[in-house]
């Protein structure tokens, strides 16, 4: 087992991973910008780096800073969070080369899944179910219409490079698809710095469903259920939810199997999320994450597995605690993601954190670094708290979520809490009813 972790991370996702190393009796090391030197993950850490100065690219993002941080502290491992390096092949690689463990994948797996045709042609070889589209990248205008007419309109041109809903354009048409080639190509090259593009199916009403997985990196996998992230705004998810209210026990041990099998086939280590988009029945595999994601909440609530000690395990060569049938799930969770935003305009609101307190009761957790007095700093993304509600059912859970929001109170700054509010209570939720788009259309018909 490690002696010492280094978080390369903050807010409450640095916090969740101190809490799981002390757990583990590991001791922990944090870095940090100036602008969070009062953040609860600096105070709780045994030790903290100040590696910067506010900007990510020159503290959160300083590779060089982060890796002098180890040899001064003597970490022998790294766990990068989300977001930041944790998609960063060449952070693992160089991690790697100093002989310091990162918790995550192999840089050469990060870096298949951070190229999408790459990622697809790969899925596809393992079995799992990919949306119809070009075989790779299209550069050629009548190579895009023939693809195009192929597979049917609507299709939709995606940059190989893409990220975080960015480098994607609709074509309902053989006039769209000439146009939307072009444009969607420039626009990768100058936010990506690589033009390569390719075509898919437009799917009209999907949902966004992703498989929780596990490998042990020596030929293991196992998968821990799906979540549903359908409820998102300009592609950012907004709530999440364990069973997906769409998917029969026949679709979810399906789909999970195939993930469990692609992941050991694979020779995956880590956490990673295989996301789909799903309509009609089937699934279309998109993209894969390559490490733990925001919502990995949800799936701890309904299987009781802590996931970041089963990523430090396997980090360690301790494999995972838990074979496929020793999974068990339990009920239904839900996670709101409280943005310091307008709950309308979604502009961010930073400031000082006045008086925040957070529910509790059966069922309720909450994962936030802020407190009351806490500055929140402009340079950052707004999330600075999720609520993660757990219920024997789906009814229990909404009905335990209208309680708890109704108790959070955070004063001084803006929060997405009355978004959330709002949407408890609304019949299509209520239901299970809805896709991808069913938030924003919401949001437009209640302007
Ligand atoms: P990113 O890496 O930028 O998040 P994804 O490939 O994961 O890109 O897609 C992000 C979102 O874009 C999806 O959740 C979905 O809302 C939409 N999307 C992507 N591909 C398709 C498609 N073929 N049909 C319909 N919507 C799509």
């Amino acid at each position: 087992m490690f002696q010492k972790i280094l978080i390369a991370n903050r807010g409450e996702i640095a916090l969740r991973i101190l809490r799981a190393a002390k757990e583990l009796g590991i001791k922990t090391v944090v870095v940090h910008s100036t602008a969070d030197a009062n953040a609860m993950h600096v105070r709780l850490a045994d030790e903290s780096v100040c590696i910067g100065p506010p900007p990510s690219r020159d503290s959160y993002l300083n590779i060089h800073q982060i890796v002098a941080a180890c040899e001064i502290t003597g970490a022998d491992a790294v766990h990068p969070g989300y977001g930041f390096l944790a998609e960063n092949a060449k952070f693992a690689d160089i991690l790697a080369a100093h002989n310091i463990t990162f918790i995550g994948p192999s840089g050469d797996h990060i870096r298949i899944m951070g190229d999408k045709i790459e990622a697809k042609r790969t899925a596809k070889r393992l079995g799992i179910p990919v949306v119809p589209g070009s075989d790779g990248a299209v550069t050629d205008e009548k190579e895009a219409k023939r693809i195009a007419a192929e597979i049917g309109y609507p299709v939709i041109i995606k940059a190989s490079a893409g990220g975080g809903g960015r480098g994607m354009k609709v074509a309902r048409n053989e006039e769209d698809v000439v146009t939307a080639l072009q444009t969607a190509r420039s626009e990768a090259g100058a936010a990506f710095g690589d033009d390569a593009v390719y075509i898919e199916k437009y799917l009209q009403k999907p949902r966004h469903i992703e498989v929780q997985i596990f490998g042990d990196g020596a030929g293991k996998g196992i998968h821990l259920g799906e979540r549903d992230c359908s409820l998102q705004r300009r592609h950012q998810k907004v709530w999440e939810e364990a069973f997906s209210p769409a998917l029969n026990e026949e679709e979810r041990n399906r789909i999970g199997e195939i993930c469990a099998k692609a992941v050991a086939d694979l020779g995956y280590s880590g956490a990673g999320t295989i996301e789909f988009l799903y309509e009609d029945g089937e699934f279309y595999f998109i993209e894969m994450n390559t490490r733990l994601q925001v919502e990995h909440t949800i799936t701890e609530a309904i299987t009781g597995i802590d996931l970041v000690h089963e990523q430090i395990r396997v980090a360690s060569g301790g494999g995972l605690s838990v074979r496929q049938e020793d999974v068990r799930f339990q009920g239904h969770a839900i996670e709101c993601r409280i943005n310091a935003e307008d709950p309308r305009t979604f502009v961010p609101s930073p400031g000082t954190i006045t008086h925040f307190h957070t529910p509790g009761g059966l069922g309720i957790r909450v994962d936030s670094g802020v407190y009351s007095g806490y500055k929140i700093p402009p340079y950052y993304d707004s999330l600075i708290g999720k609520l993660i509600v757990h219920g024997r059912n789906r009814v229990e859970c909404m009905m335990r979520l209208r309680r708890a929001l109704d108790e959070f109170v955070v004063d001084g700054v803006n929060t997405t809490l009355p978004l959330f509010r709002d949407l408890v209570g609304n019949i299509d939720i209520a239901n299970g009813d809805y896709d991808i788009h069913w938030l924003e259309k919401h949001l437009a018909a209640t302007e």
